[in-house]
């Protein structure tokens, strides 16, 4: 076995696995160093609602490293035209990895690292985590057999690291499938007492958030960050194939959607009645504009009433106007 200094550089996304995978190579002795990887959907640290889990409180108490990386435009653009596909919903898991990977790849190199370790386990994930997903993205990582998954990896041909003696498979689990006993366990054994619950994925397994970003990509290729934004929040119309309108929840929603409005954008609300603010987005002639009152109406306090004006300000010009609540199958057609 190599006697000098062992390090590798993990995949962390402040999850169970990942954590438990650094402590699992830790135990024996490498020194580990973890990167977080944030992209405009979720599963980062900047979102707590999906699989985002804050990665500092485990790294603190057990002593590495965290660094945190954007992936920006890359993600964005695997989004859209994943090699390997989406999976159930616009998630495009294999891509997804193999990207950090080679990105983790580029962090390993300048920290000095020698191989990398992943949370994985068989069979715990319908896409990414499948033995010939795990297969593939081992190949087609660029890592030449330097991915380690220490949780699993007992049940996977050897890698580099093992050949060479940096590690030893007994160091490696062989942990499969769904249940989360033997890591709840494992996290016991290693004094882990407060870990996240299993999240399902990022924003893109989220099947409303699929929808609004199919439909965002079918009227604008090339969305930027404000678009995506966007998505995240309130009801969703789409009234022409140029125009689109997003109307707040709540107080908190309206907050969310003022704040992503930009000078083009036309922000309505009915200002008799408690009402929510709608943004429309895009170019609205008449019919758009009388469209989007007309929603925006169906969502105040006074949607009983037989007409309402509405005010829009922004976009072209200021003004209100006057019209019924939409209907409920004018909004079902509207509805992204
Ligand atoms: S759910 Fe899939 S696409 Fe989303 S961050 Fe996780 S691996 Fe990547």
């Amino acid at each position: 076995m190599n006697k000098g200094r062992v390090k590798a550089v993990a995949l962390y996304s402040g999850g169970l696995d990942s954590t438990l995978a650094i402590l699992q190579m830790m135990k024996y002795g490498v020194e580990v160093e973890a990167i977080t990887f944030m992209t405009h959907f979720g599963c980062d640290v900047s979102d707590k609602s999906t699989c985002g889990h804050d990665p500092y409180p485990a790294a603190e108490k057990f002593g590495f490293k965290v660094k945190l990386s954007h992936l920006g435009q890359k993600f964005i653009d695997i989004v859209k035209n994943p090699r390997y596909g989406h999976g159930k919903n616009m998630n495009p898991c294999i891509d997804c990895r193999l990207l950090m990977l080679e990105e983790a790849k580029e962090y390993m190199k300048s920290a000095g690292g020698q191989f990398i370790i992943t949370g994985e386990v068989l069979g715990q994930r319908p896409m990414s985590q499948r033995r010939f997903s795990l297969d593939l993205i081992a190949k087609n990582c660029g890592l030449d057999g330097r991915l380690v998954r220490p949780l699993c990896g007992r049940l996977l041909p050897p890698t580099a690291p093992e050949k060479e003696g940096l590690i030893q498979r007994e160091w490696l689990l062989d942990i499969e499938g769904r249940s989360r006993k033997r890591q709840m366990a494992l996290a016991e054994e290693f004094g882990l007492t407060e870990y996240p619950n299993p999240a399902a994925g990022c924003l893109l397994t989220d099947i409303r958030y699929s929808d609004r970003l199919r439909d965002l990509l079918k009227y604008n290729p090339d969305p930027d960050f404000n678009d995506l934004n966007l998505l995240r929040v309130g009801r969703h119309f789409r009234l022409s194939d140029k125009a689109k309108l997003v109307v707040g929840r709540d107080e908190k929603e309206n907050d969310l959607i003022e704040s992503l409005r930009r000078p083009d954008d036309c922000i309505l609300e009915v200002k008799e009645f408690g009402s929510p603010i709608g943004l429309l987005r895009g170019e609205a002639d008449e019919t758009v504009m009388m469209t989007a009152a007309s929603v925006v109406a169906r969502y105040c306090d006074g949607k009983n009433q037989p007409l309402l004006r509405v005010t829009y300000v922004g976009g072209s010009s200021d003004g209100s106007l006057e019209t019924a609540p939409a209907g409920e199958a004018e909004l079902a057609g509207w509805r992204v």
